[in-house]
């Protein structure tokens, strides 16, 4: 069997660490071409002497000395302008792209023109230039799967199906740590309390979406991109158990749903090994014990950043980006203690209200709306 060629983008992050721990265990299948790291460069280092990829990446010029004196044998390359001609590199068969933000974006697309399998962690790609992604992929022979959980389950739940049978999906949420908090109360938590989510251990920046739940608002976007599914048909709900991680009810009224301890190895396995299935060496469900499935409504009132990311899809055009320019700053600053909580939604909102661009929507406008929206978010703060 040929090994499937690997280009790892954020290898250094929670994803990223976590695919390579299965690629070690299967290096028959697969072979590393090229890592990116972006501040841990201790951590890139030693990714590097482990896989001797070709080549990687250090985003953060600041560290280039070091890990370029530490290894040898791959060629080191600084910078992130290089991450999108990482995604697009000859060697490469499939991207799995594990960048955090907007910053992923490009090499998303750079993947998709050169034709190669991308593996999507970096679910604000879709969120900000959806449209764009699927323009793209129509001119190409490139394939995008989802890593996320509950992409990576609604896919499994359409294998065989047409998409003329889809009447809705269900997709789940865990509600995050504060889900039983009044609105009260929210106007008190910590960043230590928004960081302990209770069935994930995941990036610091998609923790805080957790919590603010436009986590689930960013991924109804990446969902109604990925499979061509009007958000109308896209139904949020409050599952705590993370055990069923996506529905999908087609129009004679059946439902499959995909099933599994919560572990990102599985989703990310998936998503490298499709169609095709993998052995994963994880704890396993015991159905034979009683176990408790719980479901509720999701409550808009209370966690305002999903209905932001619901009116800005509906606006269209630029607006996810924006929002998710915005949300990026806001949540930047709610981790360093700079805002509350409670401002996160508010600096969205006023973003969304007062950033607007009628340019038709290309990549180099795209990062104009993203910068923009940047400064003005910041200026808001200050
Ligand atoms: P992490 O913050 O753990 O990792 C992000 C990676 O990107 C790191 O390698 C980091 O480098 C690098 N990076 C950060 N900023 C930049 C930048 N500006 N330029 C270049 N590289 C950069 O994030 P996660 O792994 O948690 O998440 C990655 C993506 O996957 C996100 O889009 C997230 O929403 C999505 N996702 C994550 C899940 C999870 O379980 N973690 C679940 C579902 C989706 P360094 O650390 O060296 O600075
Ligand atoms: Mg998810």
């Amino acid at each position: 069997m040929n090994k499937q060629k690997l280009a790892i983008l954020g290898s250094t992050g929670s994803i990223g660490t976590q695919t390579l721990e299965m690629i070690r265990k299967h290096p028959d299948k697969f072979e590393v071409i090229a890592l990116s790291g972006n501040s841990n460069w201790k951590l890139l280092v030693e990714q590097i002497n482990e896989f001797k990829p070709e080549f990687a990446v250090i985003g953060d010029p600041a560290f280039y000395k070091e890990v370029k004196a530490s290894v040898s044998g791959t060629e080191i390359l600084v910078g992130p302008k290089n991450l999108p001609e990482m995604a697009s590199h000859p060697n490469v068969d499939t991207v799995l792209n594990a960048l955090v933000g907007f910053a992923g974006f490009e090499s998303t697309l750079a993947g998709i023109h050169a034709g190669k399998k991308v593996a999507l962690a970096n679910k604000e790609s879709l969120v900000v230039g959806g449209e764009l992604i699927r323009k793209a992929l129509k001119n190409s022979n490139s394939a995008l799967i989802p890593v996320d959980s509950e992409h990576s389950a609604m896919l499994q739940c359409l294998v065989g199906e047409s998409r003329g049978g889809i009447e809705k999906i269900i997709i789940t949420a865990s509600g995050g740590p504060f889900r039983e908090l009044t609105k009260k109360q929210l106007e008190e938590v910590t960043v230590k309390q928004a960081l302990d989510h209770p069935n994930w251990s995941m990036g610091a920046k998609i923790t805080i979406d957790s919590a603010t739940m436009m986590n689930k608002g960013l991924e109804i976007i990446e969902a109604h991109w990925l499979f061509d599914i009007p958000v109308q048909q896209i139904e949020p709900v409050i599952h705590p158990e993370s055990i069923i991680h996506s529905i999908v009810t087609f129009t004679d009224g059946s439902s499959k749903a995909q099933l599994g301890l919560p572990d990102m190895k599985v989703p990310i396995m998936y998503a490298l090994s499709y169609p095709k299935r993998y052995p994963l060496d994880i704890p396993r469900m015991d159905w034979s014990k009683a176990q408790e499935l719980t479901f509720e409504p999701v409550d808009f009132n209370k966690f305002p950043c999903i209905r932001l990311a619901l009116e800005s899809i509906e606006q269209g055009g630029y607006s996810p980006a924006v929002l998710n320019a915005a949300n990026e700053v806001a949540v930047e600053r709610f981790l360093n203690k700079e805002i509350d909580y409670i401002h996160i939604p508010k600096i969205v909102e006023k973003s969304l209200a007062n950033i607007h661009l009628s340019d038709s929507l290309n990549p180099d406008t795209l990062k104009q709306i993203d910068k923009e929206t940047r400064r003005y978010a910041q200026s808001i703060i200050k």
